[in-house]
C-alpha cells in the first residue's frame, strides 16, 4: 500500500494566536498606575527598610501587605541593560531602544522600563535617566511612554504612537489589559495536509488504521491505540451526530462579524463511519433544541472561500432526521 500523500509537500502556513488578557491590578498596583498618571512614581517600604519599587504586593520579608506607599524618582540610574536592535510591534518603542533595570531615586530596587538612548553606545550601567511621560496619561505603565538620558535632550517622538494605541483601549480604573501575541509557522503532517487539501475540495478525508480498523478524522497519521502509521485514506460523509456538546454562553470580541452571537452550541461530531468525533458548531436551529443523538450535516463555504488554512465548513446543521439511537454512539463518547 503506498501512502496516499506521497508526492505532495506538507502543508506549512502562518499561524496568529492573539487575545487580550484582562484582569485587575488590586489595590497596590491600583495605587502604583494611578500615580502615573498624575506623573508621579511610588514604592513600597518593606519591613526591611528597604523601598521596592514598583511596590510589592506582599513584603518579601514578612507577607504583609505595604503600607502607605512613598514617592520615589521620578530620576534614576541604569543597573544593567540589553540592547532591542528590532523592536517588536506592540513594544513601548518603534525605534532601537534598550530594555534596562533602572533604580529609581528613593529606591531600593530596580524596574524594568525602555531607555531611548539612541544607539547602545550611548547606553551604559549607571547612566542617570528620567521619565518621558505620555502625552495622555491613562493609568497604565505606559504612563511612562519609556526613560531617557538625563544629559540628553528632553523628550523624542518615541512612544507617541504606542501610546496612543494603548490609550485607544478602553482603560477601567484597576484594571488592566495585557495583549497576547503569539506568531509562529505551523507545518502540517502528511495526513493532517491530506486533511486539509481535502476540506478545500469539499471533501472529508480521514484514514484508517490497518490494525484496529478504527477511522480517524482529522487523522493523526499514527493510530494512537496501535502505534502503527495510518495508510488508508478513507472519505467520509458530511453527515454525523452529536455526541455531546456545550452551550456557550459567553463571547469574544469580533463575534459579531463570525454571524451568530451566543447563546451558541460547541458539539462533538461523530461523522458517519468516523471511528473519533471533532469539534464543530451546530447552528441553524436554536442552541435549547441541540441534543445528544442529534442527526446533522455540514454546511459548506462556497467554493470560493474553502481553503486549506482557512475553515472550509461553516457549521454543522441538523437535517431532521430521527435521532441516533444512544448504543450507536456509547463508545465515542
Ligand atoms: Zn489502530
Amino acid at each position: 500500500m503506498s501512502h496516499p500523500v506521497a508526492g505532495l509537500a506538507p502543508l506549512r502556513a502562518p499561524l496568529e494566536i492573539e487575545f487580550d488578557y484582562t484582569r485587575s491590578l488590586g489595590p497596590v498596583l491600583s495605587q502604583f498606575m494611578a500615580a502615573l498618571a498624575e506623573r508621579r512614581i511610588l514604592g513600597a517600604r518593606g519591613a526591611d527598610g528597604r523601598v521596592h519599587a514598583p511596590p510589592f504586593e506582599y513584603d518579601p520579608v514578612s507577607a504583609d501587605p505595604p503600607g502607605e506607599l512613598v514617592p520615589v524618582g521620578p530620576e534614576g540610574i541604569v543597573v544593567s541593560w540589553s540592547w532591542m536592535p528590532e523592536p517588536l510591534a506592540g513594544q513601548p518603542l518603534a525605534e532601537p531602544f534598550a530594555w534596562a533595570l533602572i533604580r529609581l531615586d528613593g529606591a531600593d530596587t530596580a524596574m524594568l522600563h525602555a531607555v531611548d538612548a539612541g544607539s547602545a553606545a550611548a547606553m551604559r550601567t549607571g547612566l542617570r535617566v528620567r521619565p518621558r511621560w505620555a502625552a495622555r496619561p491613562a493609568g497604565s505603565i505606559r504612563d511612562i511612554a519609556c526613560f531617557e538620558p538625563c544629559d540628553g535632550p528632553t523628550g523624542g517622538a518615541g512612544g507617541e504612537a504606542d501610546t496612543a494605541a494603548a490609550d485607544e483601549r478602553e482603560m477601567t480604573p484597576g484594571m488592566t489589559v495585557t495583549p497576547v501575541r503569539l506568531v509562529y509557522m505551523h507545518t502540517a503532517s502528511p495526513g493532517e495536509s491530506a486533511y486539509l487539501r481535502g476540506l478545500a475540495e469539499g471533501r472529508l478525508l480521514g484514514q484508517r488504521c490497518g490494525v484496529c480498523g478504527q477511522v480517524y478524522v482529522p487523522t493523526r497519521g499514527t493510530c494512537p491505540a496501535d502505534g502503527v502509521t495510518m495508510t488508508e485514506e478513507v472519505e467520509l460523509p458530511d453527515t454525523g451526530t452529536v455526541t455531546t456538546f456545550c452551550v456557550v454562553n459567553v463571547g469574544y470580541p469580533g463575534q459579531r462579524a463570525q454571524g451568530f452571537t451566543p447563546p451558541y452550541v460547541a458539539a462533538a461530531v461523530l461523522l458517519d463511519g468516523a471511528g473519533i468525533a471533532f469539534q464543530h458548531l451546530v447552528l441553524g436551529c436554536d442552541a435549547s433544541e441541540v441534543r445528544m443523538g442529534m442527526r446533522v450535516r455540514a454546511v459548506w463555504k462556497p467554493p470560493e472561500k474553502r481553503g486549506t488554512t482557512a475553515g472550509s465548513i461553516s457549521h454543522f446543521t441538523p437535517t431532521g432526521e430521527p435521532d441516533a439511537a444512544y448504543e450507536t454512539y456509547a463508545r465515542h463518547l
